[in-house]
Protein backbone atom coordinates (compact mmCIF):
# COMPACT_ATOMS: atom_id res chain seq x y z
CA UNK A 1 0.00 0.00 0.00
CA UNK A 2 1.25 3.68 -0.86
CA UNK A 3 2.38 5.21 2.12
CA UNK A 4 3.76 8.86 1.97
CA UNK A 5 4.78 11.18 4.42
CA UNK A 6 5.59 15.00 5.21
CA UNK A 7 9.10 15.65 7.57
CA UNK A 8 9.04 19.47 8.28
CA UNK A 9 11.57 20.61 10.20
CA UNK A 10 9.97 22.87 13.08
CA UNK A 11 12.87 25.36 13.04
CA UNK A 12 10.47 28.22 11.66
CA UNK A 13 6.76 28.05 10.52
CA UNK A 14 6.04 26.49 7.12
CA UNK A 15 6.56 29.06 4.13
CA UNK A 16 4.97 28.95 0.47
CA UNK A 17 7.77 26.73 -0.66
CA UNK A 18 7.18 23.84 2.24
CA UNK A 19 3.76 24.27 2.13
CA UNK A 20 3.57 23.41 -2.03
CA UNK A 21 5.65 20.03 -0.91
CA UNK A 22 3.16 19.24 1.99
CA UNK A 23 0.52 19.61 -0.77
CA UNK A 24 2.27 17.30 -3.40
CA UNK A 25 3.32 14.65 -1.30
CA UNK A 26 -0.25 14.93 -0.16
CA UNK A 27 -1.69 14.85 -3.30
CA UNK A 28 0.25 11.90 -4.29
CA UNK A 29 -0.67 9.83 -1.90
CA UNK A 30 -4.60 10.53 -1.79
CA UNK A 31 -4.49 10.06 -5.53
CA UNK A 32 -2.62 6.69 -4.94
CA UNK A 33 -5.37 6.21 -2.10
CA UNK A 34 -2.67 5.85 -0.22
CA UNK A 35 -1.73 6.89 3.65
CA UNK A 36 -0.03 10.26 4.42
CA UNK A 37 2.11 10.76 7.39
CA UNK A 38 3.70 13.39 9.44
CA UNK A 39 7.23 13.11 10.57
CA UNK A 40 8.75 15.85 12.76
CA UNK A 41 12.24 16.27 12.04
CA UNK A 42 13.65 17.65 15.52
CA UNK A 43 16.47 15.82 16.22
CA UNK A 44 18.72 18.81 16.38
CA UNK A 45 17.67 20.04 19.32
CA UNK A 46 20.05 23.32 18.90
CA UNK A 47 17.27 24.59 15.90
CA UNK A 48 14.17 23.46 16.55
CA UNK A 49 11.36 23.98 18.84
CA UNK A 50 7.93 22.87 20.57
CA UNK A 51 6.99 25.96 19.60
CA UNK A 52 7.54 26.05 16.02
CA UNK A 53 5.88 22.46 15.92
CA UNK A 54 2.94 23.75 17.57
CA UNK A 55 2.54 26.30 15.25
CA UNK A 56 2.80 23.55 11.85
CA UNK A 57 0.45 21.50 13.48
CA UNK A 58 -1.85 24.30 13.30
CA UNK A 59 -1.21 25.51 9.87
CA UNK A 60 -1.64 22.04 8.30
CA UNK A 61 -4.59 21.75 10.03
CA UNK A 62 -5.84 25.12 9.09
CA UNK A 63 -4.63 23.85 5.39
CA UNK A 64 -7.18 20.99 5.56
CA UNK A 65 -3.47 18.83 5.27
CA UNK A 66 -4.85 16.30 7.78
CA UNK A 67 -2.11 13.47 8.60
CA UNK A 68 -3.33 9.75 9.13
CA UNK A 69 -1.89 7.47 11.93
CA UNK A 70 0.14 9.00 14.87
CA UNK A 71 2.79 11.95 14.37
CA UNK A 72 6.39 10.61 14.27
CA UNK A 73 9.03 12.87 16.28
CA UNK A 74 12.49 12.27 15.72
CA UNK A 75 13.18 13.00 18.94
CA UNK A 76 11.45 10.26 20.20
CA UNK A 77 13.45 7.81 18.05
CA UNK A 78 17.25 8.05 19.92
CA UNK A 79 16.82 4.22 20.27
CA UNK A 80 16.15 3.14 17.27
CA UNK A 81 18.94 5.14 15.68
CA UNK A 82 21.28 3.98 18.30
CA UNK A 83 20.34 0.36 17.14
CA UNK A 84 20.77 0.52 12.98
CA UNK A 85 24.23 2.35 13.91
CA UNK A 86 25.18 -0.80 15.76
CA UNK A 87 23.81 -2.98 12.59
CA UNK A 88 26.23 -1.06 10.37
CA UNK A 89 29.03 -1.06 12.82
CA UNK A 90 28.92 -4.95 12.91
CA UNK A 91 29.20 -5.35 9.27
CA UNK A 92 32.02 -2.67 9.14
CA UNK A 93 31.46 -0.18 7.43
CA UNK A 94 31.66 2.92 9.97
CA UNK A 95 34.57 4.35 11.29
CA UNK A 96 35.78 7.23 13.68
CA UNK A 97 36.67 10.64 12.67
CA UNK A 98 38.57 13.05 13.91
CA UNK A 99 39.44 15.78 11.68
CA UNK A 100 38.91 19.21 12.12
CA UNK A 101 36.66 20.99 9.39
CA UNK A 102 39.77 22.73 8.98
CA UNK A 103 42.13 19.85 8.52
CA UNK A 104 39.48 18.56 5.49
CA UNK A 105 39.20 21.75 3.92
CA UNK A 106 42.87 21.87 3.48
CA UNK A 107 42.79 18.07 2.17
CA UNK A 108 39.93 17.63 0.22
CA UNK A 109 38.48 19.26 -2.48
CA UNK A 110 35.04 20.71 -2.90
CA UNK A 111 32.07 18.72 -3.66
CA UNK A 112 28.00 18.48 -3.98
CA UNK A 113 28.04 18.63 0.25
CA UNK A 114 31.20 20.84 1.19
CA UNK A 115 34.43 19.30 0.84
CA UNK A 116 34.86 15.34 -0.08
CA UNK A 117 36.44 13.71 2.70
CA UNK A 118 39.36 12.07 1.64
CA UNK A 119 39.41 9.24 3.97
CA UNK A 120 42.31 10.24 6.30
CA UNK A 121 40.54 7.76 9.18
CA UNK A 122 39.35 4.89 7.63
CA UNK A 123 42.47 3.46 8.45
CA UNK A 124 43.04 4.57 11.79
CA UNK A 125 41.51 2.07 14.44
CA UNK A 126 42.16 3.07 18.09
CA UNK A 127 39.92 6.60 18.26
CA UNK A 128 37.36 6.69 21.23
CA UNK A 129 33.83 7.68 19.89
CA UNK A 130 33.66 10.34 22.46
CA UNK A 131 33.78 13.94 20.63
CA UNK A 132 34.74 11.96 17.37
CA UNK A 133 32.10 12.17 14.33
CA UNK A 134 31.70 8.26 12.51
CA UNK A 135 31.30 7.83 9.06
CA UNK A 136 30.18 4.66 6.44
CA UNK A 137 32.58 3.96 4.26
CA UNK A 138 31.37 3.91 0.27
CA UNK A 139 32.84 2.65 -2.52
CA UNK A 140 33.57 3.71 -6.11
CA UNK A 141 30.45 2.69 -7.60
CA UNK A 142 27.51 4.13 -9.42
CA UNK A 143 24.30 5.00 -7.78
CA UNK A 144 21.27 5.23 -9.74
CA UNK A 145 17.68 5.94 -9.44
CA UNK A 146 14.61 7.01 -11.54
CA UNK A 147 12.82 10.15 -9.91
CA UNK A 148 9.39 10.50 -10.43
CA UNK A 149 9.69 14.55 -11.56
CA UNK A 150 13.54 14.25 -12.18
CA UNK A 151 14.43 11.56 -14.44
CA UNK A 152 17.53 9.45 -14.04
CA UNK A 153 19.68 10.53 -11.44
CA UNK A 154 23.33 8.89 -11.26
CA UNK A 155 26.05 9.44 -8.46
CA UNK A 156 29.39 7.83 -7.00
CA UNK A 157 29.18 9.11 -3.59
CA UNK A 158 32.67 8.31 -3.27
CA UNK A 159 34.04 10.68 -5.59
CA UNK A 160 31.15 13.53 -4.94
CA UNK A 161 31.21 13.91 -1.49
CA UNK A 162 33.19 10.89 0.03
CA UNK A 163 32.61 8.69 3.28
CA UNK A 164 30.34 10.72 4.63
CA UNK A 165 29.26 11.53 8.50
CA UNK A 166 26.24 9.44 9.95
CA UNK A 167 26.51 10.34 13.75
CA UNK A 168 28.43 14.27 14.14
CA UNK A 169 30.76 14.94 16.64
CA UNK A 170 28.25 16.12 19.27
CA UNK A 171 26.34 12.90 18.68
CA UNK A 172 23.40 13.91 17.20
CA UNK A 173 22.65 11.56 14.15
CA UNK A 174 23.22 12.96 10.68
CA UNK A 175 19.85 13.68 8.42
CA UNK A 176 20.88 11.72 5.80
CA UNK A 177 20.97 8.61 8.48
CA UNK A 178 18.13 9.52 10.58
CA UNK A 179 15.49 9.58 7.26
CA UNK A 180 16.43 6.20 6.32
CA UNK A 181 15.80 4.92 9.55
CA UNK A 182 12.43 6.67 9.54
CA UNK A 183 11.55 5.74 6.56
CA UNK A 184 12.22 2.45 7.07
CA UNK A 185 10.18 2.25 10.68
CA UNK A 186 7.64 4.24 9.00
CA UNK A 187 6.93 1.80 6.02
CA UNK A 188 6.94 4.45 3.70
CA UNK A 189 7.03 3.44 -0.14
CA UNK A 190 6.85 7.21 -1.46
CA UNK A 191 8.99 10.42 -0.89
CA UNK A 192 7.74 13.58 -2.64
CA UNK A 193 10.20 16.27 -1.24
CA UNK A 194 11.94 19.01 -2.42
CA UNK A 195 14.77 18.92 -5.21
CA UNK A 196 16.76 20.37 -2.77
CA UNK A 197 17.90 16.87 -1.15
CA UNK A 198 17.44 15.50 -4.61
CA UNK A 199 21.89 15.79 -4.11
CA UNK A 200 21.61 13.99 -1.02
CA UNK A 201 19.18 10.72 -2.00
CA UNK A 202 22.22 8.58 -3.47
CA UNK A 203 23.57 8.56 -0.05
CA UNK A 204 20.16 7.71 1.69
CA UNK A 205 20.09 4.83 -0.59
CA UNK A 206 23.34 3.44 -0.39
CA UNK A 207 22.15 3.06 3.67
CA UNK A 208 19.31 1.78 2.78
CA UNK A 209 20.96 -1.22 0.71
CA UNK A 210 23.40 -1.56 3.35
CA UNK A 211 20.73 -2.62 6.26
CA UNK A 212 18.96 -4.21 3.43
CA UNK A 213 15.74 -2.09 3.47
CA UNK A 214 13.52 -1.26 0.68
CA UNK A 215 14.07 1.19 -1.24
CA UNK A 216 11.35 3.71 -2.07
CA UNK A 217 10.20 5.38 -4.89
CA UNK A 218 11.59 9.15 -4.77
CA UNK A 219 10.26 12.65 -6.71
CA UNK A 220 11.76 15.98 -5.76
CA UNK A 221 9.70 18.90 -6.74
CA UNK A 222 11.36 22.30 -7.83
CA UNK A 223 11.73 24.52 -4.63
CA UNK A 224 10.48 27.98 -4.82
CA UNK A 225 12.95 30.83 -5.56
CA UNK A 226 12.09 34.39 -4.01
CA UNK A 227 14.07 37.07 -5.68
CA UNK A 228 16.49 34.64 -6.87
CA UNK A 229 16.72 33.11 -3.33
CA UNK A 230 15.29 30.31 -2.17
CA UNK A 231 12.00 30.33 -0.26
CA UNK A 232 13.24 30.20 3.59
CA UNK A 233 12.71 30.80 6.65
CA UNK A 234 12.61 34.92 6.90
CA UNK A 235 12.27 35.11 2.74
CA UNK A 236 9.06 35.69 1.44
CA UNK A 237 7.11 33.37 4.39
CA UNK A 238 4.69 36.07 4.95
CA UNK A 239 1.42 34.88 3.40
CA UNK A 240 -0.64 34.90 6.23
CA UNK A 241 -1.96 31.37 6.24
CA UNK A 242 -4.60 31.63 8.83
CA UNK A 243 -6.47 33.90 6.84
CA UNK A 244 -6.54 32.69 3.54
CA UNK A 245 -5.91 29.19 3.22
CA UNK A 246 -7.57 28.70 0.34
CA UNK A 247 -5.71 31.17 -1.71
CA UNK A 248 -2.61 29.08 -0.53
CA UNK A 249 -4.33 26.07 -2.05
CA UNK A 250 -4.43 27.66 -5.33
CA UNK A 251 -0.98 29.28 -5.94
CA UNK A 252 0.44 26.01 -5.01
CA UNK A 253 -1.89 24.07 -7.28
CA UNK A 254 -0.49 26.76 -10.56
CA UNK A 255 3.11 26.36 -8.97
CA UNK A 256 2.57 22.86 -9.16
CA UNK A 257 1.11 23.28 -12.71
CA UNK A 258 -1.57 21.33 -12.03
CA UNK A 259 -5.27 21.83 -13.77
CA UNK A 260 -6.88 24.90 -12.33
CA UNK A 261 -10.37 24.04 -10.18
CA UNK A 262 -13.30 26.72 -11.19
CA UNK A 263 -13.65 29.90 -9.29
CA UNK A 264 -17.04 29.25 -7.86
CA UNK A 265 -15.40 25.91 -5.66
CA UNK A 266 -15.88 25.71 -2.19
CA UNK A 267 -12.46 25.24 -0.47
CA UNK A 268 -13.41 21.42 0.48
CA UNK A 269 -14.47 21.20 -3.70
CA UNK A 270 -11.15 22.41 -4.15
CA UNK A 271 -9.03 20.32 -2.52
CA UNK A 272 -11.37 16.75 -3.96
CA UNK A 273 -10.52 17.94 -7.46
CA UNK A 274 -7.43 18.42 -6.84
CA UNK A 275 -6.56 15.21 -5.48
CA UNK A 276 -8.74 13.92 -8.19
CA UNK A 277 -7.05 15.03 -11.06
CA UNK A 278 -3.21 15.38 -9.58
CA UNK A 279 -0.76 14.52 -12.28
CA UNK A 280 2.94 14.40 -10.97
CA UNK A 281 3.92 14.27 -14.60
CA UNK A 282 2.78 17.70 -14.94
CA UNK A 283 5.58 19.28 -12.79
CA UNK A 284 8.02 20.31 -14.34
CA UNK A 285 11.33 18.69 -14.70
CA UNK A 286 13.47 21.31 -13.32
CA UNK A 287 15.47 21.73 -10.05
CA UNK A 288 13.68 25.48 -9.00
CA UNK A 289 11.02 27.72 -10.04
CA UNK A 290 10.58 32.01 -9.74
CA UNK A 291 7.64 32.43 -7.61
CA UNK A 292 8.01 36.63 -7.65
CA UNK A 293 4.75 37.45 -9.17
CA UNK A 294 2.89 34.88 -6.74
CA UNK A 295 4.35 36.57 -3.78
CA UNK A 296 3.18 40.25 -2.70
CA UNK A 297 5.18 42.29 -1.10
ZN1 LIG B 1 38.99 11.93 9.85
Amino acid sequence: MYKGRFAPSPSGPLHLGSISTAIASYLDAKSNQGLWLLRIDDIDSTRTTSHFTKMILKQLDDLHLHWDETIQYQSKRLENYRHYLDSLNEIKCTYICNCSRKKISEQGELGIDGYIYPGTCRLKSNLMHRNNSIRIITLDEMITFEDKVQGSVQQNILKHCGDFIINRSDEIFAYQFCVVIDDYLDKITNVIRGSDLLESTPRQIYIHKKLKFDIPDYGHIPVLNFKNKKLSKGNGDHLDINNDAQKIWLTCLKILNQRMPNKDLSFKEIIRHAIEYWDIKKLKKIKSIDVDEHIQT
